[in-house]
């Protein structure tokens, strides 16, 4: 789950990150308040659940309370395309209006959970702000990536190895090693996937703050975080992966035009894997769940096809506590409830009544083709597309 960065801000703040000082507003008139209450100088931040911000026109920079309510004016109520966010954009439904900070210096602090690596790694750069992809892709040795033992933790070395990197001032070396310290604190306690402060700003005045500030929870370890929940702001997702997670189904949206439908989140990457071996891109990935019924699979289907890019249906089912004569009923039971929509399908069967549900489906009058295994179905997609 994403949080907004007033959100991340807030909660790295409480494990002493320092942050500049500011406040969030969704009307003008409550920009004005917060900006005079910060005073001076000020930044007035679209709160969008993307980055790219800076360069898409969703921050301001003002000097009074009124070009704060002004600035606030303009972004409050419209969509900010960014290239994170797909050309529909996403809609500002809040300012973040901070002091403006004089950046000496643009620094990159990460942290995110490295399947390769098998826990978290801490990612630190000099050559922060707005372009650390291009730094990533052709300077990658400006990079310092430093593996954490999930079981040691953050070590004091480690710490220090980082703020060293960074090539601080020596007075600036013990609270950079803190804030490392906060940021790992706050990763494991939260349990976040990402955590990013970009940038992490050494003001000319000589203090380090977290001018920018990116917080990704882990969906599956919400449930420890219940007060974490209500962070959640559903404007930014996508509505149907909104819909899916309401009906516990994972889906995720992807660019390509083929929909797939499979049980067993191992299996469902390998579907994927074979549109992609057919030249064609998945549409989305989606598992129904171990324990799905008739309504659950009705519901997958119905999500894809209200996605008008999906061109053809892949459905993958291994009939285990999922009995493929369920699943096959859910299907026709979507099918036929969203006539307008009808796409081809392709549908391969396996395992738990697979007969029943190969037989309901070629019964229903559906444009159905049934294959026997991934190659053929490879073949089919081919075929189709
Ligand atoms: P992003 O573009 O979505 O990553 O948004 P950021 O919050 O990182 O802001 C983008 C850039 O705007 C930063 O890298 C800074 O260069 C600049 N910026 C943001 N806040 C301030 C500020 O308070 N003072 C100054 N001088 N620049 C800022
Ligand atoms: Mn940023």
């Amino acid at each position: 789950m994403k949080v907004h960065e007033y959100q991340a801000k807030e909660l790295l703040a409480s494990y002493g990150i320092p942050v500049p000082k500011g406040g969030v507003a969704s009307t003008p008139a409550e920009a004005r308040l917060a900006a005079e209450q910060v005073g001076g100088r000020l930044v007035v931040k679209a709160q969008v659940h993307a980055g790219g911000r800076g360069k898409a026109g969703g921050i301001k920079l003002v000097s009074s309370p009124d070009e704060a309510e002004e600035a606030a004016r303009s972004l409050l109520g419209t969509r900010l395309v960014t290239y994170q966010t797909g050309p529909e954009g996403a809609p500002i439904e809040r300012v973040l209006v901070e002091e403006a900070v004089d950046n000496a210096r643009e620094l990159y602090l990460g942290m995110v959970i490295d399947g390769s690596a098998g826990g978290v790694v801490a990612i630190a750069s000099e050559a922060g702000g707005v372009d650390i992809e291009e730094v990533a892709s052709s300077t990658p040795e400006k990079i310092l990536r430093v593996p954490i033992d999930p079981m040691l933790g953050l070590q004091g070395y480690q710490g220090r190895k980082i703020a060293y990197s960074l090539n601080l001032e020596p007075g600036l070396v013990r609270p950079v090693v803190s804030l490392v310290d906060g940021l790992y604190k706050a990763f494991e306690a939260l349990d976040c996937s990402l955590v990013e402060i970009n940038p992490l700003v050494v003001t000319t005045d000589g203090r380090v703050l977290a001018v920018d500030a990116k917080v990704n929870l882990d969906d599956d370890a919400l449930f420890k975080h219940r007060e974490l929940a209500d962070l959640r702001d559903e404007g930014q997702e996508d509505p149907r992966e909104v819909e899916a997670s309401n009906a516990g189904v994972s889906y995720v949206k992807l660019d390509g035009n083929i929909g797939c439908i499979v049980n067993g989140a191992g299996l469902a990457m390998a579907t994927m894997d074979v549109v992609g071996a057919a030249g064609a891109m998945p549409a989305n990935f989606l598992d129904v769940g171990g324990g799905a019924d008739e309504a659950k699979v009705a519901k997958a289907l119905s999500i894809i096809l209200s996605d008008d890019s999906v061109e053809t249906v892949l459905v993958n089912i291994f009939g285990g506590i999922l009995r493929c004569d369920v699943a096959a009923r859910g299907l026709v039971m979507a099918a036929e409830a969203m006539p307008d929509a009808a796409r081809p399908m392709v549908v391969r069967m396996l395992g738990t009544n697979a007969e029943e549900g190969r037989r309901i489906l070629s019964e229903s009058g559906l444009d159905v083709r049934l294959v026997d295994d991934l190659i053929a179905a490879a073949e089919a997609i081919k075929k189709s597309s």
